[in-house]
């Protein structure tokens, strides 16, 4: 076509975008170094998963977008070959990649191929077009950006249809299915009778004007929330493995470099930079998330956004930053850049409860919760700047090792009259039961450590537990900042699981479980930890435990609800409702469930503070499980000490005791097992 034009057209183009690329990745260098280039097989296997895959998108929930989505995704992905040949025609018009001459079976089959995506993405941006301008759901932001790039990729389609159109009219070429879209323009076209010299034009005007969008489009991808096309696909590669954002980092406390958290925007590592720009707004972590949903000032989307507009306001002090040579300059660049709290303020990220609906909501695998703890960790580790509950709970465990502050010589009293065996008899034992803070002091959960016992007894299973020994580990602590009282926790239960060669571990908090299974491993723990409903769910299936229809249930209704440590944070979703079918219980399930369940609101430490703002998320949740029982109410199973507490409150608050019954899987099966001698 132009060579001189083609080429003045990519130069240009190559330069504005090389510039502005530089800009967006060097304060990336600056920032905290993470590794994430272990376990290459399993990250190339999300990429094709989450990434090609577009698994998190093509969602149930959200089936039509997710798929008009992944419509578009396929349509980049097959037109960047069209692109590239379009650009070989700017230096010769006859030019085509290898193996695909138009005439060739392959090149007809790319033809097709390229046509029907062609159509479906135009289809795709007219949905998303209408979408934004007359639905307009709630977690879609309505910005004149997201109008101008789906205009880009209408105007690409068209300019191709046009190019191909005008050609083939031109060319007085019959239509084929081989090119639907170009059929279809030219369809268009013919009834025109346009002379030769206007086809031409028309075949011109859509080639330079196709290239044209092409090359603006990607240059303005990187100044919005488009940038999430160049890098939401290293994002994924990048993402944390399991156990992710289950095991929080730990942070170094001890060497000259030690790390107190995210005092400045310095302080978050590259990955996290990569996290914020790969944001798409696209709001599916606020559908679930229960801070977001009862009115808390915690948007996971506008904290992304804040952050990617301070990184690159910012940048030149990160830059700076990166280049000093000596401490004292090191420092003076450091001190320019503002406290994290001015972009990020501080209710937001104590709101969070680290449920992890945001993370597992997200389809490009954004990390979000360490981020918040690390804010949290220089409140509380620095600046001694955090709510006064959470200090309460801070100097419970330090002196008594509880949260409640309850004196620890008190720790066995709940089964004082159970003759229970301790590891310290040394005698072989196969489970250790730890039985948590909750399990010891909390005299509503101390009901649900002793129906465990029970159905330990009825199986033949052989545990020992710590007693006064057992000391908290710390996880609460941790969630809310306090990492230097969460390692001498997290310490202290390592050093005395390990004293006793414990090999297994049995819990009722998923909290311990999640730091027992995921955390502790960074202390040198290593066990098999079992919640208490897996486990009853195991013995059921061994035929070790034959629970018959559970008494306490009288006939009523049950619901189940997940909790996110065990479910969203360590994927087990069936095993509580095997356990309660054993108990001849029928679960109905609330809406929101599994994968989508609803935090009760007492994770992240949450359990500990006030909840001033908003309504209150026990409320939300309780009044789903009202409306998922019906009028004569029922039963709400939880298994987790935490929920219980929440969720009972939530219906005690509002009358409702009596109708919406709170009770753990433990308690319903124990109640199905026959009396004890
Ligand atoms: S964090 Fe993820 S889920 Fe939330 S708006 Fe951004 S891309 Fe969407
Ligand atoms: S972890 Fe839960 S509470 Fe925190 S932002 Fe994500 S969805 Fe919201």
């Amino acid at each position: 076509m132009s060579p001189v034009l083609t080429a003045s057209m990519l130069v240009v183009a190559g330069a504005v975008f090389a510039f502005t690329m530089v800009r967006r990745i060097a304060p990336l260098f600056a920032l905290r170094r993470v590794n994430r280039t272990d376990r290459p097989d399993e990250r190339a296997a999300g990429l094709l998963r989450f990434g090609f895959g577009q698994r998190r998108l093509v969602d149930p929930e959200e089936l039509v977008p997710g798929a008009m989505h992944a419509v578009l995704f396929a349509a980049f992905l097959v037109l960047a070959i069209r692109t590239v040949t379009l650009f070989g025609m700017g230096f010769a018009e006859g030019f085509h990649l290898p193996l695909l001459a138009p005439e060739s079976p392959l090149g007809r089959s790319y033809g097709l191929v390229k046509d029907v995506l062609v159509l479906a993405a135009l289809a795709a941006a007219l949905f998303f077009l209408w979408r934004r301008l007359v639905t307009r759901p709630d977690r879609v932001t309505l910005s004149w950006e997201g109008n101008l790039i789906l205009g880009f990729i209408v105007g690409l389609m068209l300019t191709d249809m046009l190019f191909d159109g005008a050609a083939m009219v031109a060319r007085a070429e019959p239509l084929s299915w081989w090119a639907p879209a170009g059929s279809l323009a030219a369809a268009a076209l013919r009834p025109m009778e346009l002379s030769p010299v206007a086809l031409r034009a028309a075949e011109v005007g859509g080639f330079w004007a196709h290239l044209a969008i092409v090359l603006a489009f990607g240059n303005f991808l990187p100044y919005g929330k488009h940038f999430h096309i160049i890098t939401a696909l290293p994002n994924v590669w990048l993402r944390a493995l399991p156990p992710g954002s289950s095991a929080l980092r730990k942070l170094d406390l001890e060497s000259e470099a030690a790390e107190y958290g995210t005092q400045s925007v310095k302080d978050v590592s590259w990955k996290e930079a990569l996290d914020v720009y790969s944001c798409t707004e696209c709001g599916r972590c606020h559908t679930h998330c229960p801070t977001y949903v009862t009115g808390k000032p915690l948007s996971h989307k506008e904290v992304n956004r804040a952050l990617k507009h301070h990184l690159l306001v910012a940048a030149p002090e990160l830059v700076a930053l990166a280049r000093a040579a000596d401490p004292a300059s090191k420092e003076a660049a450091a001190a320019a850049l503002p406290a994290i709290s001015e972009v990020v303020p501080p209710d937001t990220f104590w709101a969070c409860t680290t449920c992890g609906w945001c993370e597992t909501a997200c389809p490009v695998l954004i990390e979000n919760i360490p981020r918040l703890v690390d804010m949290r960790r220089h409140k509380v580790l620095v600046d001694a700047d955090f709510p006064d509950e959470a200090a309460r709970v801070f100097k419970g465990i330090e002196t008594q090792g509880n949260p409640w502050g309850i004196g620890s010589n008190r720790r066995a009293e709940w089964c004082e009259d159970l003759d229970l065996p301790r590891a310290a008899d040394g005698k072989p034992f196969e489970y250790l039961f730890f039985v948590g803070c909750a399990g010891a002091f909390d005299d509503r959960q101390k009901k649900v450590s002793r129906a465990i016992v029970r159905i330990l007894r009825a199986a033949g299973v052989s545990f020992a537990i710590l007693g006064e020994e057992e000391t908290c580990n710390g996880e609460a602590a941790r969630r809310l900042g306090n990492e230097y009282l969460y390692q001498m926790q997290a310490a202290a239960s390592v050093e005395r699981l390990n004293a006793y060669g414990v090999k297994k571990v049995l819990v009722q908090c998923p909290h311990c479980l999640n730091t027992l299974r995921n955390e502790l491993p960074q202390f040198g723990g290593h066990y098999e930890v079992v919640h208490h409903t897996e486990l009853i769910a195991r013995l059921v299936a061994e035929g070790r435990l034959k629970p018959s229809r559970a008494s306490v249930l009288d006939g009523q209704p049950v619901t189940f609800h997940d909790p996110c440590y065990l479910g969203r944070h360590n994927g087990v979703y069936e095993a509580p409702r095997e356990a309660l079918a054993a108990a001849g219980a029928h679960v109905q399930e609330m809406p929101r469930n599994r994968r989508q369940g609803f935090c009760c609101g007492a994770g992240g430490g949450r359990m500990w503070l006030e909840e001033k703002l908003g309504t209150r998320v026990n409320r939300n949740r309780i009044d789903e499980a009202d409306s998922t029982l019906g009028d004569a109410g029922g039963v709400v199973a939880v298994g987790c000490p935490f929920c219980l507490t929440m969720l009972k409150d939530g219906a005690a608050e509002t009358g409702r005791e009596e109708k919406l019954r709170v009770l753990d899987v433990a308690e319903i099966v124990a109640s199905g097992l026959p009396p004890t001698g």
